[in-house]
């Protein structure tokens, strides 16, 4: 295979699984050649202002100089090792770095292969921290209703019970405690209603809670909706009050999406565990980490087993690791605050109009993410076609129609992006035929 291999689209169509497709209707596949900056270019040659920064990860545009030129050095020095009875230098600077990024309090990093990984991780750290605190009845996780945190069995568990994929695959699916999902609205205040929901849980259930694990602000693949940073230091408030860690799932708003560097950030408080992914690698190469707090750390270290059970083969993969840190140096930089700025307010101005469209529910803005929620769901390959066509890439699933460009995206290219939203939010498709994507 060299770059000038054609994509042979019979064989993908009938071998290889996409995300969340069947085997028996196959929706169309787009051709990839190459991407560069904002832009896919399709095998065919058309090219895509991408709106997606490929699932939320590609924060930084594609082909980035720095993060390429720290990979293909780390991928000619060490590609990988074992992580077992062996450190390298690219992890612990990422590791310095993180610690150093993040609340003050998340000072211990676990390296994990995706998003997904690490939200199991962290489940299993809340345990295991509580046995070493002589609390081992506390084994319950509580979430909060829309919530997505994840495609494995744990971290299915704690999706939305009913927009998740617990029914699919019943009592293989640990049963959680769910409290009612926050009013939505980033400026709507906390209300009594809110508070009671998750402090009855806290107060009926508390004993046998290890943690509370929550998208902070931002509800993404399970909601694309935003809550008050209110509702966030009132859940730390409980769990402070009633012994239970607070995991933040920051895998979607980590490293400036909502704009402030972490979710967290906007409430002014620090998890007990995070869980970050997606865009610390810029979206170059999969790589997730658990974070903890040096009492958590104690807590686990003190367990029956004594050690935090957990080691996946390709931990702290190095190549993954210097993409990271070349991701995260970049982040550090700064330029992203500005980046964010502006995407928020050219985003606010150019969506508003899709109010008043027949088929809109509503227009909401926050950071780096602009979201258009229809009455109905979507067709995703009919949509998706449509945006193509427009030579935007923009991939709506269940009732949604939404963006999260990469920071780098010109104002221009953004202009290009909500006009075709616009376009297509305002067209009458025919919405019957395949089914809406729900997870993205
Ligand atoms: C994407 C996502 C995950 C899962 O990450 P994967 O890398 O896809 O396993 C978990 N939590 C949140 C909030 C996410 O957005």
């Amino acid at each position: 295979m060299n770059n000038k291999t054609k994509i042979d689209y019979q064989f993908d169509q009938q071998h290889i699984w996409h995300p969340y497709t069947s085997m028996l209707h196959s929706l169309p596949v787009y051709g990839v050649a190459s991407a560069k900056g904002c832009e896919l270019t399709l095998e065919d040659g058309r090219v895509l202002i991408d709106g997606t920064s490929s699932w939320w990860s590609c924060v930084h545009g594609y082909g980035h100089p720095a993060i390429l030129d720290a990979m293909q050095t780390q991928l000619s020095t060490l590609s990988h090792v074992m992580f077992g009875g062996i450190t390298h230098a690219p992890a612990v600077e990422l590791a310095k770095k993180l610690v150093n990024m993040t609340p003050a309090r998340l000072t211990k990093v676990f390296y994990a292969d995706s998003g997904s990984v690490a939200v199991e991780v962290a489940m299993k750290m809340a345990l295991q921290y509580w046995q070493g605190r002589d609390k081992p009845q506390k084994q319950q996780i509580l979430t909060i209703k829309n919530g997505y945190h994840g495609d494995t069995f744990a971290a299915m568990s704690v999706c939305d019970p009913e927009g998740g994929m617990h029914t699919m695959f019943g009592n293989s699916v640990t049963p959680r405690l769910f409290a009612a999902a926050p009013q939505y609205g980033f400026d709507t205040p906390l209300s009594d209603a809110d508070k009671q929901a998750l402090r009855s849980v806290f107060t009926e259930k508390h004993q046998e809670i290890a943690a509370l694990i929550l998208e902070p602000v931002m509800q993404g693949a399970g909601a694309m909706n935003f809550y008050s940073p209110e509702y966030l230091a009132y859940a730390r408030a409980l769990c402070d009050e009633f012994d239970v860690l607070l995991i933040a799932d920051e895998i979607a708003t980590g490293f400036g999406r909502i704009g402030k560097l972490f979710a967290c950030d906007h409430a002014g408080i620090e998890p007990d565990l995070i869980c970050l992914g997606k865009a610390l690698t810029g979206g170059y190469i999969s790589l997730a980490v658990t974070m903890c707090s040096d009492e958590v750390a104690e807590g686990i270290s003190r367990s029956p087993a004594g050690v935090f059970m957990h080691g996946p083969t390709f931990m702290g993969n190095p190549l993954a690791c210097a993409a990271a840190h070349a991701s995260m140096t970049l982040i550090e930089m700064g330029h992203w605050q500005n980046q964010v700025e502006s995407i928020e307010a050219q985003l606010k101005q150019e969506l508003a109009a899709a109010k008043a469209f027949d088929a809109v529910k509503e227009v909401r803005v926050l950071g780096a993410v602009g979201v258009i929620e229809l009455h109905q769901a979507v067709n995703t390959a009919v949509m998706q076609k449509a945006f193509v066509d427009k030579g935007v890439w923009i991939r709506p699933f269940g009732n949604y129609i939404y963006i999260m460009p990469p920071y780098t995206i010109s104002s221009d290219q953004l202009s290009q992006l909500t006009k075709a939203m616009l376009e297509v939010a305002a067209s009458d498709f025919d919405n019957q035929g395949a089914p809406s994507i729900s997870h993205g």
